[in-house]
């Protein structure tokens, strides 16, 4: 099977050229940062306040999250609802966070993972993909891009939700984001030793897709 790892910085135009890539190369594409959204999401939909992960764990058996592709898209089901449009919003974003620093769910996840990558040509893009989930990729690839390009964009990306939303509170956010992610205990955001870096910068979207695209070709 082929597999390739994508890890890299929240909005570094990462998903964007993952499904890109994926559409290119005519293999699935797993963003699993949908799956800890999925789990968030069960406590954003009853009113669960989330502070710290373990409180996670007191409903662990309620939630069961599930993908599956249609025509090569991304399903995401939480309890058998699907609930794929419900996932990009900060406030899913912000538990999101929180929840992947519990270990039982991230243990959850990565069942699901490897159960996709054992069987299945596939992309699959998140934080922890090439460190911990599929070492023994073929391809390895960190996306990243400065803080404040980051900012920039998703703040152009969420305009379109929300008219009230401010730059600066997206580049903070962003920048918790990133401390969280890189300074958790349980699998933090890593570069691996052997993952090429594209940053993303002062590079349009067309050009690290290709990038990425002639990288895998030559093999
Ligand atoms: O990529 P996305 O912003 O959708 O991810 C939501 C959250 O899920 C991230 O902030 C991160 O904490 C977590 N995550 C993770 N490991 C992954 C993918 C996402 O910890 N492989």
């Amino acid at each position: 099977m082929l597999n390739i790892a994508v890890d890299g910085t929240s909005a570094s135009g990462k998903s964007t050229i993952c499904e890109m890539l994926a559409k290119k190369l005519n293999i699935l594409h797993l963003n699993t940062g949908a799956l800890y959204r999925s789990y968030a999401l069960y406590f954003i939909l009853n009113n669960l306040p989330i502070k710290s992960p373990d409180d996670a764990d007191k409903f662990f058996e309620k939630i069961h999250i599930k993908v599956s592709f249609e025509s090569k898209k991304q399903i995401n089901l939480l309890n058998d609802k699907d609930i794929t449009t419900l996932l990009n919003n900060p406030h899913v974003a912000e538990y999101s966070s929180i929840i992947s620093q519990n270990q039982k769910v991230r243990n959850k996840i990565k069942e699901i993972q490897l159960n996709l990558a054992n069987n299945n040509d596939i992309l699959i893009e998140g934080r922890d993909i090439g460190s911990e989930i599929i070492p023994n990729a073929k391809f390895k690839f960190f996306i990243t891009a400065s803080l404040e390009e980051r900012a920039r964009r998703r703040y152009i990306q969420l305009k379109e939700i929300d008219k009230n939303i401010k730059y600066e509170d997206i580049l903070n956010s962003l920048k918790e984001r990133d401390f969280k992610d890189m300074n958790r205990k349980i699998s933090p955001l890593i570069i691996p030793n052997d993952a090429i870096i594209i940053d993303t910068t002062n590079k349009t979207i067309d050009e690290a897709v290709n990038l990425m695209y002639e990288i895998i070709l030559k093999g």
